[in-house]
């Protein structure tokens, strides 16, 4: 058994195993780095506040015993394991941020959602607001956002998300505000949230934003606790950590492509 667990093993690293040499893991230096995160805590004047990350653009926050899901996505993230949802939050109707089989597998029927009118149009319920609107539930002052893009379209001309059509959300947690940006770039809206507490800002190309837009965001949003980096597909988060090197703002990598 063990002998046969060992050569699977020798198999799998041969297999597996590039063109040059490395050294072996125990070697100094040389230890892989520590997974990233799946949860951060953060506390605020009603008790702390995790920040789960599922994955692309998919989002949890626990807070005071409930679970706020933000745009589940189920080839991110086994949601029927996943605590049921006492909120759930969608951005707009693309099908990597509404995903009907994740949303049933964590949302009963009448578990309350807030989404964008084009969401609403497609689930035939939910809260819909507009960009500018706001509600409460839970107790969550929830306001929604414009997300939009201003330079990266489609090839017929029209931009990957219209001005007006999907929602940013700032939530608000205590004396805690959380900004989920949605597929935006960084539109000049962003100025009226400077000093959110905490960001999420999407990079995946060409959809969303390069690093130097995300940085541009993060200059403008100066988030107090942590930028996140989220929904960044194959952009590579590091180079956003490099540009907003020296500006004071945190910016956390997660496992959030
Ligand atoms: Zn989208």
């Amino acid at each position: 058994m063990l002998l046969e667990t060992v050569l699977t093993l020798a198999l799998v690293l041969t297999l597996s195993a590039p063109a040059v040499a490395v050294p072996p893991a125990d070697a100094p230096g040389t230890a892989k780095p520590a997974p990233l995160p799946k949860e951060d805590v953060i506390e605020t004047s009603a008790g702390p506040l995790a920040l789960r990350f599922i994955g692309h653009g998919s989002l949890a926050f626990g807070f005071a015993g409930k679970t706020i899901y933000v745009d589940p996505y189920g080839k991110v993230g086994d949601y029927a394991a996943m605590p049921k949802a006492d909120l759930v939050l969608i951005t707009h109707e693309h099908g990597d941020h509404l995903d009907p089989a994740a949303l049933s597998a964590v949302a009963g029927p009448d578990t309350p959602l807030v989404v964008s009118e084009a969401v609403r149009e497609k689930l035939g319920r939910g809260t819909a607001l507009k960009n500018g609107e706001k509600t409460e539930i839970l107790g969550l002052p929830i306001a929604a956002v414009p997300a939009y893009n201003i330079k990266h379209h489609r090839d017929t001309g029209e931009p990957f998300h219209p001005q007006g059509r999907g929602n940013g959300y700032v939530l608000t947690f205590g004396d805690v505000r959380v900004y989920v940006a949605g597929d935006t770039e960084d539109i000049p809206e962003m100025a009226a949230l400077a000093g959110v507490d905490v960001a999420f800002v999407p990079m995946n190309l060409p959809y969303t934003m390069t690093p130097e837009m995300a940085a541009a965001a993060g200059r403008t949003l100066k988030p107090k606790k942590a930028l996140y980096p989220y929904h960044y597909g194959d952009t590579d988060p590091a180079r956003l950590v490099e540009l907003l090197a020296g500006s004071g703002i945190e910016v956390r990598v997660r496992e959030l492509r």
